[in-house]
């Protein structure tokens, strides 16, 4: 206990008892078990995103992590953090405080229990096995370093709930998706009075795209279907394509493609003009849907596309072509087929923007890799600070690749403070 005026005192002080956070503090306690470790979270209730995380089950991490699967930092500097803290180690990690892990066939981990608390309630019971304190309700407004009068450097941290001193410091508070949880941004500010330049641009990403108000795509809210998203430039240069399941909904579109490709849409409309067009018979190539519309004869096109697709996209997309919709083969004109071959394998998806941090799965964006020593996860600017998880300008892709940077880099970030 400290005297009255003194201040509270700590050895190492954990801003942010996310992912993140609770790694870091169990591998610095496990490192060294002598030290008094407090984590420190503004929310009332500890761990909420893992608790919403993959619809309550939890997407720990996935079968395959390779550094790929993320962007921002550079697939380098991502590998030598992951490589610390493996997908297999995860897995053992996991299994050793209580938490066993089943594979669906997506590749994606869920705990066995299917549900989100048996994770979050693992690591906090590790967290008081290893005398971790945990203070809630202490959101963190300032981080000051000072030098004491013996030369000791230490960090003063002052929330509404008081003032406490630490000689370490992992800033382990997230990013901006999802405000209500905690994870407000306000740790990206306070890495940024410390000293560390944030990346120019910090946006949403794994967030739904939206179309505009009487786009005949918000119709088909509810269906959902595999198809192939391209993002090119005006010039027709490919930007990015990713394959997975789309979902319409009545604001827009959304699904593990769209989440995925979210991010590239906003870093790369920002700065031109792009064009993001939807494939919605991703395995059908151009040729063969043009000789399959040639040999129709007397039946209808209609028929042949609902073989395949749903009815009501089907609709949608003859009304795009401007083909009536009992039109047959014979009757389909050289100027309709190229339209209609158009609205199936590169339909226009006309976004105006996208749902924004409120529902985002992640941040893209935040403290640059390179004032980062990866090997410790400490700050290049601040001696003595460390920085782990969403904070850091890496984002995965949708199948648990988030939450398995949390994981690594909380672990670098606990075994090194
Ligand atoms: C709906 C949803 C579903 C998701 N599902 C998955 C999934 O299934 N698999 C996957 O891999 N990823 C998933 N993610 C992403 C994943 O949850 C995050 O990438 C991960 O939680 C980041 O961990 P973190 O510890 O860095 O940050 P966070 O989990 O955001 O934790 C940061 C903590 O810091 C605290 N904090 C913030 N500012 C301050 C401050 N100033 N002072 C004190 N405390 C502060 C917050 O209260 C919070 O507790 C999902 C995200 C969302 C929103």
């Amino acid at each position: 206990m400290s005297e009255p005026n003194e201040p509270d005192r700590c050895d190492v002080a954990i801003v942010g008892g996310g992912a993140a956070g609770l790694l870091a503090a169990i591998w610095a306690a496990r490192t060294d078990p002598h030290r008094r470790i407090v984590i420190l979270d503004g929310a009332r209730r500890i761990g909420a995103k893992i608790l919403i995380a993959g619809g309550g089950r939890c997407n720990v991490t996935n079968k395959k992590v390779t550094p790929h699967d993320y962007w921002g930092g550079s697939s380098n500097a991502v590998k030598k953090v992951l490589g610390r803290f493996t997908q297999p180690q995860t897995v053992e990690f996991f299994a050793e405080i209580g938490v066993t892990l089943k594979r669906e066939p997506t590749g994606k981990l869920f705990p066995t229990t299917d549900k989100a608390r048996t994770v979050l309630d693992a690591l906090l019971a590790e967290t008081t096995r290893l005398g971790i304190e945990i203070k809630l309700n202490h959101r963190v407004e300032n981080i000051r370093p000072v030098t004491q009068e013996t030369g000791e450097n230490l960090f003063e941290i002052t929330s509404p709930a008081g003032h406490i001193v630490s000689s370490k410091i992992v800033l382990a508070t997230g990013g901006k998706s999802v405000p209500k949880t905690g994870s407000d941004g306000h740790g990206l500010e306070l890495a940024r009075r410390l000293g560390h330049e944030l990346t120019p641009r910090i946006f949403p990403a794994l967030v739904p795209l939206q179309l505009a108000d009487g786009n005949p795509l918000t119709q088909l809210s509810g269906i959902s279907l595999p198809a192939q998203l391209t993002l090119s430039e005006q010039s027709g240069k490919r930007i990015e394509t990713i394959h997975g399941d789309l979902l319409f909904t009545h604001k827009g579109l959304s699904g593990p493609a769209v989440l995925d490709m979210s991010r590239h849409w906003l870093a790369a409309q920002s700065e031109r003009t792009v064009c993001l067009t939807a494939s919605w018979l991703p395995e059908c190539s151009l040729e063969l849907l043009q000789t399959q519309l040639q040999n129709l004869g007397s039946r209808s096109i209609r028929g042949l596309l609902r073989e395949r697709l749903p009815d009501r996209l089907v609709e949608t997309l003859l009304a795009f072509a401007e083909i009536p919709l009992e039109q047959t083969g014979a009757d389909l004109t050289k100027l309709q087929r190229k339209n209609l071959v158009g609205a199936v394998l590169q339909y226009p998806l006309d976004v105006t923007g996208t749902l924004g941090f409120k529902v985002a799965e992640v941040t893209a964006g935040g403290v640059p890799l390179a004032q980062i020593d990866l090997k410790t996860m400490q700050s290049r600017i601040v001696a003595g600070l460390h920085l782990c998880g969403e904070i850091c300008d890496v984002d995965g892709r949708i199948g648990g690749f988030n939450f398995q940077w949390a994981w690594s880099s909380g672990y670098v970030a606990g075994v090194s403070v």
